[in-house]
């Protein structure tokens, strides 16, 4: 991973064999970023994608292996605990140009990966919330 800042702005490179998730997470942690949001493209070989059924507040998760663009990568940075909360969605297309999305929770990439983080001054923090089953922002 490399990245460059541009005013609130940074734009990040994620190679090869690394994992998405965590690299964001390295990052945030290192430039100490409380707030702001996610954008991305880019590629990979293998995703792990999740969906959260409000019903049973359990999450499903399914993993992706083969070919997979990233046609979107969009998400946000907050606080909980005191580290880096990020909360991402994808959505991946295959070689059918079929579309999966979800919740992301790790993805390798495999071409490369490129995103811009937005850093908002300021901080939210999240708590889990009983009846959603769910980390919320607190206000
Ligand atoms: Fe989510």
């Amino acid at each position: 991973m490399e990245y460059k800042k541009f005013g609130n702005k940074y734009i990040i490179r994620i190679d090869k064999g690394e994992e998405i998730v965590d690299n964001l997470k390295i990052f945030c942690e290192k430039e100490q970023i409380t707030l702001g949001w996610i954008t991305g493209i880019g590629a990979v070989n293998k995703a792990t994608i999740g969906l959260f059924k409000t019903d049973s507040k359990i999450y499903q998760t399914t993993e992706l292996r083969g070919d997979y663009e990233i046609t979107s990568l969009v998400g946000n940075i907050s606080r909980m605990d005191g580290k880096v909360y990020l909360h991402l969605h994808i959505n991946l297309s295959d070689i059918n140009y079929n579309v999966f999305g979800g919740h992301l929770n790790s993805a390798v990439v495999s071409g490369t990966g490129e995103f811009i983080v937005e850093s908002i001054e300021g901080q939210v923090n999240r708590q889990f919330d009983k009846e959603a089953g769910l980390n919320l922002y607190q206000f």
